[in-house]
């Protein structure tokens, strides 16, 4: 037999891909998140910080003008910028002749003059004003020179923004396929690990559903994994539980249901060939046969009715009854053993009521009995009593016989579920090793004392307590 495959009716994805997928949307909104954050900071903060700059040249400039006037030492100090910082400052003159630095190669055209002396038109002496062109950022303060009002003009390319942004660019490209590879690897990683546990549990799941109920599931180095691990060994103990239950189950019926087919047989035996020509006989004979075919029926419908076989043995239903007669009734049912010679010796004392589940303690009885015929000695002999204790409170029954009795080791296993004796009795036994288990659990669920006195060789003596209560007695 095998798992139907869900995965493959409702085309579920492996936890690998997802897990992957999942991975990779994670690291992909990561770098643009990380490219978008950078790129804001680049582009706004290195303008800002050069245009301070421009403005912090130009005011350096500005001041120097102030102190040395002289053409050539201006030149030096705005070639100075020019070289170390990528600077450019000129001196203009009012209609857009470039006056400082002088005999250079400069790098200024005539939209750009033009637009410095539309933008300077309304400035007065010693004012000054920052502007931005196209890939440019720009300064320019009205001056005193050489005793003409001209116009200090610096500038600085915005380049640099545009070429970090591209070097960022290539580094975030090569990140982002670093970043790829580790979730791919992690992802991998992580889904193998957590999947490994979980196709150890379906594989040892799969054992369990072909019946090896002692399956352990390991857990997993996961919380959740271990969780389901410790959830399905709960649920293979309560499987293995119920399926253990229900073969006892099934034996104990099996066991029950042997008696009643036994005397069936032998009393229609002795109605065909004893009785059968005795009214009197035949009919005491056929009522025993209805008895026990009430009895089967009784047990068939506990077999039919499964919950009710789950709790059969643990439901009591006490009423109280008078025991000596349902003593005389069970022993009476044995009366067919007399035709192959035994004899139940009886010392009952008459009118005897106690308070326990009739139908129950019937089964008591009738397993005790049961093992007394079929151990006791040669001579056939099994020897019953049910005496009132000195105080009154009690009604003991015994069941003696005379058989090979039971070794001191092997008394306490006598009442476990299957324990059959390895001795040689007098007469070969075909039994369950059910009975006196059933006997055990039927007395201690109603908490009436019992046991067994036994020495080898020397017969058995089962006892059971009953309670003494008057037949009046109220419910
Ligand atoms: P079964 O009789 O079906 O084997 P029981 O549970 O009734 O199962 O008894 C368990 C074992 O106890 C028997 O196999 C037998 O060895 C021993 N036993 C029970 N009753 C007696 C008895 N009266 N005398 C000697 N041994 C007994």
């Amino acid at each position: 037999m095998k798992p139907e495959k869900t995965t493959k009716k409702l085309k579920l994805k492996s936890i690998n891909s997802v897990m992957l997928a999942y991975f990779c949307i994670f690291s992909v909104l990561l770098l643009v998140l990380v490219y978008m954050v950078f790129y804001a900071i680049v582009t706004t903060t290195l303008s800002r910080h050069m245009r301070n700059r421009v403005v912090g040249v130009g005011t350096e400039a500005v001041e120097m003008l102030k102190r040395r006037p002289e053409s050539k030492v201006l030149e030096q100090v705005f070639l100075h910028y020019r070289e170390e910082e990528g600077i450019a400052v000129y001196m203009l003159s009012m209609d857009g002749q470039i006056l400082v630095p002088f005999g250079i190669d400069i790098n200024i055209n005539k939209s750009r003059v033009d637009e410095i002396l539309r933008r300077t038109s309304s400035l007065t002496l010693d004012d000054d004003t920052t502007f931005r062109t196209e890939g440019y950022v720009n300064y320019c303060a009205c001056v005193n020179f050489n005793d003409e009002s001209c116009i200090l003009f610096v500038s600085c390319s915005l380049g640099i923004i545009s070429n970090a942004i591209s070097s960022m660019q290539i580094y975030l490209l090569l990140v982002s396929v670093i970043a790829l590879l580790l979730a791919f690897l992690i992802s991998y990683t992580i889904s193998q690990k957590l999947t490994q546990g979980l196709k150890n549990l379906s594989s040892t799941a799969v054992q369990f559903a072909h019946g090896d109920y002692n399956v352990k599931f390991y857990p997993a180095d996961y919380k959740e994994v271990a969780q389901l691990s410790d959830t399905l060994n709960f649920v293979r103990d309560e499987v293995k539980k119920s399926h253990d239950f229900q073969r006892e189950i099934l034996a104990n019926v099996t066991h029950d249901l042997k008696t009643p087919l036994t005397m069936i047989k032998a009393y229609a035996s002795m109605v065909q060939e004893i009785s059968g020509d005795n009214p009197e006989k035949r009919n005491q004979h056929l009522q025993v046969i209805i008895d026990e075919a009430d009895r089967l029926t009784g047990l068939v419908n506990d077999v039919l009715s499964v919950s009710k076989v789950n709790s059969n043995l643990d439901e009591i239903h006490p009423k109280v009854f008078n025991l000596t007669e349902f003593l005389y009734g069970i022993i009476n049912k044995f009366g067919y053993l007399q035709e192959s010679g035994y004899s139940l010796m009886v010392d009952i004392d008459p009118d005897r009521y106690t308070r326990a589940d009739e139908e129950k303690i019937g089964q008591v009885i009738y397993n005790l009995l049961g093992n007394a015929v079929n151990y006791t000695g040669e001579d056939k002999t099994v020897f019953i009593s049910l005496k009132t204790s000195m105080d009154g409170n009690r009604i003991r029954l015994t069941v003696r016989d005379t058989g090979k009795g039971i070794s001191k080791e092997e008394l306490p296993n006598i009442w476990d579920r299957y324990y059959r004796s390895e001795q040689n009795h007098v007469r070969p036994v075909k039994g369950t090793g059910l009975g006196l288990n059933i006997v055990k659990v039927i007395l201690q669920n109603h908490s009436f004392d019992f046991g067994v006195d036994s020495e080898k060789d020397n017969g058995s003596t089962f006892w059971v307590d009953f309670p003494s209560v008057p037949s009046d007695f109220e419910e």
